[in-house]
């Protein structure tokens, strides 16, 4: 049996032309969402990823900024930047790319941001909410990976599906949108002994840990979903996911490829957020 590729290109296109009608919509009522991404520093990956936001928020019809600022800004710049942009009325949606230089605090920075316009997930107060099941943000990788098992066509109650990482950005919400969807949720990370024994029973298996080959066919039940979100360059640059790919795409039920697979539907969420914010703050269901 070979796996469905879970095409995340394909996906995300189609989901951002959804996205597109949506703020169409909005506009007929008067309302332009727009996103405005802090950046400082210059570091090439960064400065890459928040120049691809941009784009393609602005072919969906979102305005989008990046505010540059240098890489000696202090935390207290940076902070009073954030305070400007909570307080601004045009603006929806704030992210502040990571990582900062060292003399940035990472984590005052994001309990900066307004949690009604914090369209990445990560301020405690909309983690909370995440937590006792309220509308708010979700962290827009879990919120993909939700969309990419959507489209493989699986009822997740009361299936078995084990996590592979426990950071706050991806392993653990990725968890709890699992589990509100009824699934039966085993969480595994660098201390877990024997991680062969919980695969082996997986209907789905995410993989959030950043080891290329980290599982193999041997690991994967037959006909299992396989969601790879490992994003890590060998030494020539290409990206490589944990899973083994070519190995358990022979035996999985569906499967996700590195790269084309989770990257995408991450960039998209961040539009759905921004959308969700300006929504929001309308008073638009
Ligand atoms: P992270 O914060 O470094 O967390 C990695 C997790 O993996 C930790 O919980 C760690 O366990 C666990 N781990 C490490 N070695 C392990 C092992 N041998 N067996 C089992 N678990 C192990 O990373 P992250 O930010 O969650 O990102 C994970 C991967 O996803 C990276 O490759 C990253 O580039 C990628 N990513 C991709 C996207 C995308 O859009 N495609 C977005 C975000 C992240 P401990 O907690 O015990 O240390």
């Amino acid at each position: 049996m070979s796996a469905k590729i879970l095409d995340g290109k394909q996906i995300a296109k189609d989901y951002r032309q959804g996205l597109k009608e949506q703020v169409e919509s909005l506009q007929e009522k008067g309302y332009t969402p727009k996103l405005s991404v802090i950046l400082v520093g210059n570091d090439g990956a960064s400065l890459s990823y928040v120049k691809s936001k941009k784009k393609a928020a602005e072919k969906i019809g979102i305005i989008s900024e990046i505010v540059h600022l240098d890489e000696d800004t202090s935390e207290n710049e940076v902070l009073n930047e954030l305070e400007r942009l909570n307080k601004d009325d045009s603006v929806s949606g704030i992210l502040v790319q990571v990582p900062l230089p060292e003399q940035v605090n990472e984590q005052k920075v994001l309990e900066a941001i307004d949690p009604a316009k914090d369209v990445d997930g990560f301020h405690p107060a909309n983690i909370g909410k995440l937590y006792i099941d309220e509308q708010t943000f979700v962290p827009c990788t879990p919120l993909g990976v939700m969309e990419l098992l959507d489209h493989a066509d699986i009822d997740l109650e009361g299936k078995n599906a084990v996590v592979i990482g426990r950071s706050h950005i991806v392993g653990q919400p990725v968890s709890k949108l699992l589990l509100q969807k009824n699934a039966t949720v085993t969480i595994l990370h660098s201390r877990t002994k024997d991680m062969h024994s919980h695969l082996k029973d997986a209907d789905v298996i995410v993989s959030a840990v950043g080891q290329p080959g980290l599982v193999t066919k041997e690991d994967v039940k037959e006909g299992a979903v396989v969601i790879d979100v490992g994003n890590t360059p060998d030494d020539n640059g290409k990206l490589k996911g944990d899973v083994a790919y070519e190995e358990v795409k022979e035996i999985a039920g569906a499967i996700t490829p590195v790269p084309g697979g989770v990257g995408p539907m991450t960039i998209t969420m961040v539009l759905n957020n921004t959308l969700l914010a300006e929504k929001m703050r309308r008073g638009i269901k």
